[in-house]
């Protein structure tokens, strides 16, 4: 957003009141914020979660996605659940209120994913983070930093409508997706492919009262009908649209649109004049999509849209620069760390201008998984911060496979851990020993997919 030239105003100087002093801060309520609030909780550390809507899952509540992709990988030809920890956790609790499917296969094929209740998940995040001891704050933006020293956050303000305040921590994660703490702190980062051109983002809806049984392969028949009609003329936001049936069959979920700016580039999520723009624009291309599916696709007649998401959903921002970037040769050859704290079986998914670009490690030739290190989640320059989640240390490309759930939560759980074991041996996060952390995270259930 550009200010307007020579318009600035001098705020005075205040006072803003301490509302609360933690031992670890934990911005942004998605996977990698939960995950990582929880397990900082667990281990018996004051912890807070700071969220600015009025529930938990990220983009996968806030943005409808309604589907845990990077859960699993193929391996060797066989799909199996690679991501476990906290991950199994939140299944095991969606399972019981029988909020979660069984997985499905996904990408022609290649890879499987998990679908569930979006209502669900976040009565099971509020759950989780309660039974972990955790405060979760909502309604709350976080606003900017104080810095103790050039190198270490004194605390960071939030904005509510109970005013301006300002949380003291002793380590703080940042899992707000965009690397708002992390860019507020002077931590170095890229936007976007490094040029600022970003994914391009999308708008979710679903549709209910669908007919399960007259709509049955309409997943591959909607982007056939939508290649019949570009060849008859018609233009559509992007190539192809998922579509799929949701936990309850009569409701389908449709990712279907690409948010462009009129001049051609991706909406940016940091920029609030273009997400204002994108948000209507997402909703114009939900509306013109629906009309395209009720009136081409069988069994969708008498549907209607049941909900937009809340939110435009922002699949890229900032990238924060740590001490390794994990990038698409690390993804596609299945990459080994000595400091691995988790594994990602993605493949590279990038959402271009027109079209979405799907690459895979070779299968079933390799392992089909790459470790995730702990230096992507640590960043350069400040010492008691970790970055987990969409916006740690990837390449623009490597960012296109590990910024989906599954790696998030692994990320999310290292980080909480990370911060507790450094709290404890008395040293900044940078400096930890991966080993211990590689032992805690074992014992707690997470594979480090060590063996193969
Ligand atoms: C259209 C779309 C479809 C996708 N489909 C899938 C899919 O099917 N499966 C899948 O696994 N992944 C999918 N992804 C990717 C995935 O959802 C995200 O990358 C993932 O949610 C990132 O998790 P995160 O915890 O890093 O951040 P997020 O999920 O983005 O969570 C960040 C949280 O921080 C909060 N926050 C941010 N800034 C502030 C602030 N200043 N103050 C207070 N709170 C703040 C936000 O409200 C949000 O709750 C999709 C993404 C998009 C955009």
């Amino acid at each position: 957003m550009m200010a307007q030239a020579g318009r600035s105003i001098a705020e005075p100087g205040r006072k803003t009141a301490v509302l609360g002093e933690y031992e670890v801060v934990v911005l942004g309520g998605g996977p990698a914020g939960i995950a990582a609030a929880a397990a900082a909780g667990r281990s018996g550390r004051s912890t807070i979660l700071v969220e600015r809507y009025g529930f938990l899952g990220g983009a996968g509540t806030a943005a409808g996605l309604s589907n845990f992709c990077g859960l699993h990988a193929n391996v060797h030809g066989e799909h199996r659940q690679v991501v476990h920890g906290l991950a199994d956790e939140i299944i095991e609790r969606l399972k019981r209120i029988d909020g979660i499917n069984a997985p499905h296969i996904s990408l022609g094929g290649k890879i499987q994913a998990q679908m569930y209740d979006m209502d669900a998940y976040k009565i099971v995040a509020d759950e989780l983070l309660l039974a972990s001891g955790v405060k979760p704050l909502f309604h709350a933006v976080a606003a900017g930093v104080a810095m103790r020293s050039d190198n270490e956050i004194d605390a960071v303000f939030i904005e509510s409508k109970s005013g301006r305040a300002a949380l003291r921590g002793r380590v703080f994660i940042d899992c707000s997706g965009d690397g708002d703490l992390a860019h507020w702190a002077g931590a170095p980062y890229e936007l976007g492919d490094g040029a600022g051109n970003m994914l391009y983002p999308s708008t979710k809806f679903r549709m209910a009262n669908v007919d399960p049984a007259r709509a049955l392969g309409a997943r591959e028949l909607i982007p056939k009908l939508m290649e019949e009609a570009e060849k008859k003329g018609r233009v559509f936001p992007r190539r192809g649209a998922i579509v799929r049936q949701q936990r309850h069959p009569i409701e389908w979920s449709a990712n279907a649109t690409l948010i462009k700016n009129p001049d051609g580039s991706a909406v940016s999520g940091v920029d609030v004049e273009q997400m204002s723009y994108g948000e209507i624009e997402g909703r114009r291309q939900c509306r013109e999509m629906f009309e395209f599916i009720k009136s081409a696709v069988p069994g969708f007649e008498d549907a209607y849209i049941v909900d937009i998401a809340p939110q435009i959903g922002i699949r890229q921002t900032r990238r924060v620069t740590g001490e390794y970037s994990l990038c698409e040769r690390d993804i596609l050859g299945c990459a080994s760390f000595e400091d691995a704290i988790g594994v990602n079986g993605w493949p590279v998914e990038a959402h271009l201008a027109d079209r979405v670009v799907i690459k895979f490690a070779p299968i079933p030739q390799s392992r089909g998984f790459n470790q995730l290190p702990y230096r992507m989640i640590v960043p350069k320059r400040i010492d008691n911060l970790l970055v987990a989640g969409r916006c740690a240390s990837m390449t623009h490309d490597g960012h296109s496979s590990a910024r989906v759930s599954g790696p998030c939560f692994v990320m999310g759980q290292a980080a909480g851990t990370a911060a507790d074991l450094a709290l404890e041996a008395g040293v900044p996060p940078r400096a930890l020993d991966v080993r211990s952390l590689q032992e805690r995270l074992e014992q707690e259930g997470t594979y480090l997919g060590k063996d193969m």
